[in-house]
């Protein structure tokens, strides 16, 4: 390793690199402090000291992001104190669809039991993980760095260390790949010879795109107002959906979704008019007279894409793979933090019970473990988005098929009936495992009872709970 100011004085055998202080970054980091002396964080965006602040590194900041009760309890163990911090900054604790208008592809959502999820904005998330994980003297962050490429140790059978742009270079013992969706690890490796990883990828070509409103003074003064947050989301025969979400400072974030070329426009006063076109009027007629604070942001990289880096014949020691830089999803399912935080917590059990001189040399088997963190919610995003004529990857097989319209089913039962709402919500946070939805006395309540309609047009324009539009 060249002598720059990176590298410590210290053996790099206690040492462990994060690339990335995304979500997926900031975990494993965490994880990794309770195991190895030090741990850094190299981060290509400069990090700001001053409080949330939007950076170009993370540009799905811009959209609505929920995290799942599940990621929130994972969260709140990894990093005791978080969720109180989170709220008193202004995120917000709902219960969904409580605290929802949910308009779902069957029918309105009513007062039945669900699941909780933390909302906010993502800036205010990223900055209160990041603060509540450099409190721990192990880690440090180096932020306005960017990562392009590994180094390997002798015959490239270990990664010993990572490259930098400016020409410097870090050892480290481990380096983990959290650069999110933008990972080079394939290019990286193939520079070490390694073949590049089989990828699977579903693509229902989704676009976002969202506003920050102020919230009007007339919908924060209403008694009668029993939402906090809105979802109404499309059906294939009318991809577009819209979902209203709650930030800290009195705003609302309004993200509209569409499929193909019913991807929502992004500039004014298109946005709004995309907004009156759902399949109920309540996003609109909620935004319509709000204060927009910036103009409309764009995302269309929307794919669900798995890298098996876990099928490869050869793996280096000393490295691995972790969040969306290894398996992304589609945004839509809210699914990628809660995924992160449940990567980190299988992380910790993989390596639980090795020595730490030992967890490099184990990183195949550790890269295995982990990655299984995502199976069910990639479950959950591709078998929906394959109800999407336009959805590009492998076609459903037949017990695919047979799983979504039981789903649908479940689903149409999960707007009215408590029994099916409480364990199709366990599934859709990733609480509880799908086969709850499975059991013998769920099966033959769905399949005797629900049904989705088949014509789109056979819900109201508002729920009855709500009270007045
Ligand atoms: C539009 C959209 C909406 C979403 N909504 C939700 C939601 O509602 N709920 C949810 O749970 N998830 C949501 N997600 C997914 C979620 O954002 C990610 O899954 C989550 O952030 C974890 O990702 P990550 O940490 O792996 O990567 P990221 O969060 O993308 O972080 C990667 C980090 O790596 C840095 N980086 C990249 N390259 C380099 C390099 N070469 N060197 C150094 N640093 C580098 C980046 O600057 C960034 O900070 C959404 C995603 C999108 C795109």
């Amino acid at each position: 390793m060249d002598d720059t100011p990176d590298n410590h004085t210290e053996s790099p055998g206690d040492h462990a690199v994060v690339l990335g202080a995304g979500l997926a970054g900031l975990l494993t980091a965490r994880v990794l402090a309770g195991r190895f002396a030090r741990v850094t964080v190299v981060e290509r965006d400069e990090m700001s000291l001053h409080g949330p602040e939007f950076r170009p590194g993370l540009p799905q900041a811009r959209h609505a992001h929920v995290l799942w009760a599940r990621g929130v309890e994972l969260m709140e163990q990894l990093l005791p104190g978080t969720t109180a911090e989170l709220l008193e900054a202004g995120a917000a604790l709902l219960e969904s669809p409580r605290d929802f208008l949910w308009l779902s592809p069957s029918d309105w959502f009513r007062h039945v039991p669900g699941a909780g999820m933390l909302i906010g904005s993502r800036e205010l998330l990223d900055w209160t993980l990041r603060r509540a994980v450099l409190r721990d003297g192990r880690i440090r962050m180096l932020g306005g760095r960017l990562a392009t490429g590994l180094v390997g140790g002798p015959g490239n059978r270990s990664v010993t260390g990572v490259t930098f742009r400016d020409g410097g270079r870090l050892a480290a013992a481990l380096v983990v790949d959290a650069t999110g969706r933008t990972s080079k690890a394939p290019a990286w490796l193939a520079a070490l010879g390694y073949p590049a990883p089989a990828v699977t990828r579903y693509d229902s070509h989704l676009g976002y795109a969202s506003r920050p409103y102020a919230i009007p003074k007339a919908a924060l003064d209403d008694p009668r107002r029993r939402w906090h947050a809105m979802y109404v989301q499309g059906r294939p025969e009318s991809p577009r959906g819209g979902v209203l979400v709650p930030l800290e400072g009195d705003r609302w974030l309004v993200t509209l979704i569409g499929n193909g070329e019913h991807a929502p426009p992004t500039k004014d006063p298109e946005f709004l008019g995309f907004a009156r076109t759902l399949r109920s009027p309540a996003l609109y007629d909620a935004i319509r007279d709000a204060e927009p604070l910036a103009p409309p942001a764009g995302f269309r990289a929307t794919a669900n894409e798995w890298r098996h880096y876990e099928r490869m014949d050869r793996w280096p020691e000393g490295f691995l793979v972790v969040g969306d830089a290894a398996c992304r999803f589609n945004p839509v399912y809210g699914h990628g933090m809660t995924v992160a935080a449940i990567t980190a917590q299988a992380l910790g059990d993989a390596i639980r019970g090795l020595a730490t001189p030992h967890i490099p040399a184990h990183a195949r088997r550790v890269q295995r473990h982990t990655v299984t963190a995502a199976n069910v919610a990639w479950q959950i995003a591709t078998s929906e988005d394959l109800r999407y004529p336009g959805t590009e990857g492998p076609p459903p097989d037949r017990a695919t098929r047979v799983l979504q319209a039981y789903m649908s089913r479940v689903m149409a039962g999960a707007n009215t009936d408590p029994a099916l709402s409480a364990p199709f919500f366990g599934v859709l946070s990733l609480s509880t495992p799908p086969n709850t939805l499975l059991a013998p006395g769920t099966v033959l309540r769905v399949l005797s009872k629900w049904r989705l309609p088949t014509s789109p047009r056979t819900t109201t324009a508002y729920p009855p709970h709500h009270g007045p539009a």
